[in-house]
């Protein structure tokens, strides 16, 4: 009887061996996958937050389309005057560059 009970025991033990190898290739793939999703994450965050910004910082830039000169303008006006020729310009899109 305690033969009996042995043999099912070391079954266990080479089958929770086994299972552990092979998690342990898992548990390395899946660590390594998740810190390469991690980085491509905080990446991706950081890209569009960079892009953000410079559109945002752009958004008031503007160049008039008379007499190329560069000027900002903080205001909420749709067509901004330029302040050399007093033409109205359309404000761009950081895409439209
Ligand atoms: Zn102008």
């Amino acid at each position: 009887m305690g033969q009996r009970r042995r043999a099912p025991e070391a079954n266990v033990d080479k089958r929770a061996h086994a299972v552990i190898r092979v998690s342990l290739t898992a548990l390395v793939t899946i660590y390594l996958l998740l810190s390469l999703a991690t980085i491509f994450v905080l990446w991706l965050v950081g890209e569009w937050g960079r892009r953000r910004r410079e559109r945002r910082a752009l958004y008031y830039r503007l160049r008039c389309v008379i007499c190329a000169f560069e000027f900002e303008d903080r205001t909420a006006a749709l067509l901004p005057r330029c302040p050399r020729c007093g033409s109205l310009n359309e404000r761009y899109r950081l895409e439209q560059i």
